[in-house]
């Protein structure tokens, strides 16, 4: 069987293994979101993970939301997961809901009762947890134990008809309170939970667990490999066994693989939760959030996200993967796609003494060095023109080679300018210089008279339209917090600059997410939330060089 496709790895090597052995003749993946929240980078990994290796093998891949806990639940973050998954580029084969299975479940518990493997237990949600045992220690058998298959079934018809209140009954797997394996000392597979659901309304006053749930779920809809992140291998056992115990007709084979961490953010719904209700960042999409519609608003493109999932790899023991090795996929997609253009950010005037006044001239400006074929632009050049304004220095140091008193520079796309004068305000701030240019110079002509060192760029003061840049910095200054309750204490004070500049008139067009690299500056997304028809707003996507190679 041909291996090319996505790179080898343990999971894969499975899937070959299981399809040459005729064990599955199709395999069938899931992506099994809890529609608690948004989508993150990790769940970018297990996606791509899911669909690719299905497509590879010509499988199916359903997405299926894990719904099981109606309190959390919402049908925005329903709509956010789909909208996400699409986006990545994978079209799922099936959509389907856990909470459409619970008439299903509620059966399969009661094949448990029938059999002696499922019971009623009237102890509160604290004694359960005491008496579970520790890794040393067997648990305690709860008094409810030992009641009969009838009591029981007429309990638990009466949990369904809602005659308890939230905590006063459950239904526990009845394995082994003595199991070296606490997950198998009979853990609850029924809870009473009177509250709206966001798909079966008040249909329902009993909620199955997630542990008994989902196997369950796999089973329904012939999932062969249902993959997981590594805290769920402890609870293997009870997966095969729910699915042996409830006389499933198909057996899905659950695998676990390393979950992503990253440097600098953190990566769990409950948190990024936090932090937008918390109001440190501005909604689920702020472009600091590492959530895949943050990704997006930041700038990120698909197939960097999936490169970037493709060269982690699939592996069995959990790491850290560093922020910036995301940036080298987003650079490597943009650089030959994204329009190279000119803006300034923080803006000094300069006047061309020596150019006519009213004069406008159109220079030709390629769009991007490194493939031609995106052709060439015109920009407009003029008396008065915006540099950047650490592009002078009035007293420079050694080796500074940008503008200062009798210093000559290129103009990208355009002439040499010769500084020899410059203004001051009140305070002693440079707000204006005045410059020479020489006509022989402009770029295009052949001139190979002097040369000079440093090449600026700058936009052309009568035409230039402001721009406002939004520049992004980790948001979590490091990682020690990550774990503990108290990461919000630890945000970067600095992950959000905005300022005020001007672009090239030609970027008046420019539309949400459209994306360009600014000339020294680094790769920007027109921002889709804050972009009005008079107003460019651009999201700092990522610089344009990094100390940090793959
Ligand atoms: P969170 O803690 O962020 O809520 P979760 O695991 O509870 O994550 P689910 O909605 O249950 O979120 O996840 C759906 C799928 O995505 C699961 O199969 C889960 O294993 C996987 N997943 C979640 N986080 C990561 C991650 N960081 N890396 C890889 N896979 C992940
Ligand atoms: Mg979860």
């Amino acid at each position: 069987m041909e291996t090319k496709g996505i790179p080898s790895n343990f999971i894969k090597n499975i899937v070959i293994e299981d399809l040459e052995s005729g064990k599955v003749s199709q395999i069938v993946t899931r992506f099994p979101p809890e529609p608690n929240g948004y989508l993150h980078i990790g769940h970018a990994k297990s996606i791509c993970l899911n669909f690719e290796l299905a497509d590879e093998f010509k499988g199916l891949t359903n997405l299926r939301f894990d719904d099981t806990n109606p309190v959390k639940e919402d049908t925005e973050y329903v709509e956010s997961i789909k909208a996400d998954v699409a986006w990545l580029g994978f079209e799922w084969d099936g959509l389907f809901f856990a909470s459409d299975y619970f008439e299903e479940m509620y059966n399969r518990a009661v094949v448990l009762i029938k059999k002696g493997l499922a019971y009623v237990d009237d102890q509160t949600a604290e004694q359960i947890r005491e008496t579970r045992g520790t890794l040393t220690e067997p648990g305690k058998e709860s008094p409810s134990r030992s009641r009969s298959v009838e009591e029981n079934l007429d309990l638990f018809a009466r949990m369904r008809a809602g005659e308890f209140k939230d905590g006063e009954r459950v239904l526990r797997a009845k394995i082994d309170m003595g199991s070296p394996n606490i997950n198998m000392r009979d853990p609850v597979i029924y809870r009473v939970v009177h509250a709206h659901h966001h798909n079966t309304g008040d249909t329902w006053c009993i909620y199955p667990m997630y542990a008994f749930a989902h196997p369950l779920e796999d089973a329904i809809e012939g999932v062969t490999h249902s993959i997981c992140t590594l805290e769920f291998e402890d609870q293997r056992p009870f997966y095969d066994w729910v699915i042996r115990e409830c006389e499933m007709p198909n057996v899905p084979r659950q695998y676990e693989f390393a979950r992503l961490n990253l440097t600098n953010t953190v990566m769990s719904k409950r948190k990024l939760k936090l932090l937008v209700d918390e109001q440190a960042v501005d909604g689920w999409d702020d472009p600091r959030m590492p959530t895949i519609s943050g990704l997006r608003r930041r700038g990120y493109t698909p197939e960097a996200i999936r490169a970037f999932a493709r060269e982690i790899g699939v592996a069995k023991s959990n790491s850290t993967v560093d922020a910036r090795m995301l940036d080298h996929f987003i650079r490597e997609d943009l650089k030959l796609k994204a329009l190279r253009t000119m803006g300034v950010l923080n803006p000094l005037k300069v006047v061309i003494t020596n150019y006519p006044e009213g004069q406008t001239e159109l220079l030709e400006a390629e769009n991007n060095s490194e493939n031609p074929e995106m052709g060439s632009r015109q920009i407009s050049f003029s008396r008065e023109i915006y540099i950047e304004r650490d592009d002078f220095m009035e007293n420079p140091p050694n080796k500074y080679f940008r503008l200062f008193p009798g210093n000559e520079v290129r103009l990208k796309h355009a002439y040499f300018i010769k500084c020899h004068d410059f203004i001051k305000d009140a305070e002693g701030n440079v707000v204006e210089l005045h410059c020479t240019y020489d006509p022989e110079t402009k770029s295009g002509s052949g001139f190979t008279g002097r040369k000079v060192k440093g090449t600026i760029h700058w936009v052309d003061a009568s035409s230039a339209v402001p721009a406002e840049f939004r520049l992004y910095e980790p948001l979590i200054l490091d990682n020690e917090g990550e774990d503990g309750a108290s990461f919000l204490e630890n945000l970067n004070p600095n992950s959000l600059e905005i300022v005020q500049g001007f672009v090239e008139d030609n970027m008046k067009t420019a539309q949400p997410h459209d994306k360009f690299q600014f000339f020294r500056h680094g790769y920007f997304n027109v921002d889709p939330k804050y972009t009005t028809p008079e107003k460019l707003v651009f999201n700092l996507i990522v610089s344009l060089k990094s100390s940090f190679e793959i």
